[in-house]
């Protein structure tokens, strides 16, 4: 039987004669071969089991004491019996005299305990760019943005009123280096504040790249901003969507000022978006063994913003993702093997973490999401809202209110919109309530189940892409255990 992620807890086992041994219900089952994968929803356990483990397995059909069940299998020997059945145990797939190994009360934390500490501040809707599938439409007036007074009073208030130590502050746009001026004014404020209230900052960008020249890259560098940079991969696939605004390619200038910016010392991650599922493989290449990048995300497209009705949101689409996004760990742990180095596509990173642990660090692959409890954003106008991402014709479900008139502190147990929002939990959400993965997958992105379907209790429109990959990758790991600290699983998820 493949070895589960072992909680931390491990209490004392005596499997005497007289124990009553009884299997959970809702158990999942799936054969490939002479193998079964076993995944026990509830507490996000799963286990491959070879045809000995099968048999004890399936005499638990129902509660049965130890000694009979022993006496049923002579062939397979009491240790034998008594190892599977342990196993088992430790993975929520059986009770002992009706304990259960985990206590389901306290293994999902309904908070983030820390409350929000993500704090994403929209410094301006302008954009240089016109991407075909831009999710928030942007290319608006590049004035009409954050002043630094709004942002040196949302930054005031965040430590002033948030429990967290430890506060990050994303600059978003449309492209924020249109306002680079604004932002170094908001984090030289934020410097000071993490003396002022014996708290610390950090900073992140999104950009996409073009005005990253290398005075301001001596800037952020100062500020040690960890910058996300958007490249598709090769010229061929990254102009067919990122062109400027009024047309034209933009490939070798975001090419040529990553790259700058890395030998100059700043943190840069290239972010692709993967319009063409398809193309996961060769972006993967493209990145990795070209510029030699070893830490990189890589997402699927949306359907939300201008990609909208251009593509089309759902099952064979999201089924399309999964091959790609399969082939694309085929290469990466190639490469890994290959280089004796991990290499961590960071949206892949999270899903192994998920796998192998009860840790649920990635506050949009758990359940609830972190929605208005990790995470808050700001607009230039001083509303606040429960995430990042919203739309125009959505971001009135996640509009909480304005900064002059709210406590951050008191909102995720205070604020009665964020307490519906966060009732899209799994057990809440039809599909995801008989779903085998949703302690994996957290139920996917509130936002783009509101967007897509327009009720937020529904499953992720890449809920197909999520069962089979999470379902995959359980045999992947099953087989080769080694994949999860090679493609990063052990240490490199983000927030
Ligand atoms: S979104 Fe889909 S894969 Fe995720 S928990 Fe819901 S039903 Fe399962
Ligand atoms: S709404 Fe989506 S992006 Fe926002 S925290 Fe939830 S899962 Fe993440």
């Amino acid at each position: 039987m493949a070895k589960p992620a072992i909680p931390p807890q491990v209490p004392e086992l005596c499997l005497g004669d007289e124990v009553l041994v009884a299997r959970t219900e809702g158990i999942q089952t799936i054969r490939r071969g002479r193998r079964i994968l076993a995944i026990e929803p509830e507490t996000a356990s799963w286990t491959v089991m070879d045809p000995g483990s099968w048999e004890v397995f399936t005499r638990l059909e129902r509660p049965v004491l130890f000694s009979v069940l022993c006496a049923g299998l002579p062939g397979l020997g009491r240790g034998f019996v008594a190892s599977v059945v342990e196993q088992l145990h430790r993975l929520g797939m059986v009770a002992l005299n009706g304990r259960p190994y985990h206590d389901l009360g306290t293994l999902w934390p309904d908070r983030d305990p820390s409350g929000p500490r993500f704090l994403a501040l929209h410094v301006t809707h302008g954009c240089n760019f016109a991407c075909s599938y831009c999710y928030n439409a942007s290319g608006g007036n590049p004035r009409k943005g954050m002043t630094a007074e709004m942002g040196r009073r949302i930054l005031e208030k965040a430590f002033q009123e948030l429990p967290a130590s430890q506060l990050s502050f994303d600059f978003l746009g449309g492209e924020p280096l249109l306002a680079f001026e604004t932002i170094l004014e908001i984090m030289a404020f934020g410097r000071d504040l993490e003396q002022k209230y014996q708290k610390s900052a950090s900073f992140l960008m999104q950009t996409n790249g073009a005005l990253l020249t290398p005075d301001r890259v001596r800037c952020l560098r100062e500020f040690r901003v960890g910058v996300g940079v958007s490249l598709d991969g090769p010229a061929e696939i990254h102009d067919r969507n990122r062109c400027l605004q009024g047309g034209g390619p933009t490939h070798h200038r975001v090419v040529t000022n990553l790259m700058r910016a890395r030998e100059q010392g700043l943190s840069v991650t290239p972010l692709g978006v993967i319009s063409e599922p398809a193309d996961f493989p060769r972006v993967l290449d493209y990145l990795v063994e070209e510029l030699g990048f070893e830490v990189l995300r890589l997402n699927p497209c949306s359907s939300l913003g201008r990609a909208r009705g251009r593509f089309e949101a759902g099952g064979e689409r999201a089924e399309s993702f999964h091959r790609g996004f399969m082939e694309m760990v085929d290469k990466a742990w190639h490469h890994s093997r290959r280089t004796g180095r991990p290499l961590a596509v960071l949206n892949l990173s999270e899903m192994l973490v998920n796998l192998i642990s009860k840790r649920r660090d990635q506050m949009c692959m758990r359940s609830p999401c972190g929605l208005g409890d990790a995470i808050l954003s700001f607009s230039g106008e001083g509303q606040v809202f429960a995430c990042e991402e919203y739309e125009e014709a959505t971001k009135g479900t996640f509009y909480l209110g304005e900064l002059e008139e709210l406590e951050l502190g008191a909102l995720a147990s205070g604020s009665t919109r964020v307490q519906a929002l966060r009732r899209r939990r799994v057990e809440n959400i039809p599909r995801c309530s008989r779903c085998p993965v949703r302690r994996f997958c957290g139920g996917g992105c509130a936002h783009k189940a509101l967007a897509w379907s327009g009720e937020l209790l529904r499953e992720d429109p890449m809920c197909r892409f999520y069962e089979l990959t999470f379902t995959e990758l359980m045999w992947r790991i099953s087989d080769e255990p080694e994949i999860v600290p090679a493609l990063g699983g052990l240490g490199n998820a983000s927030n």
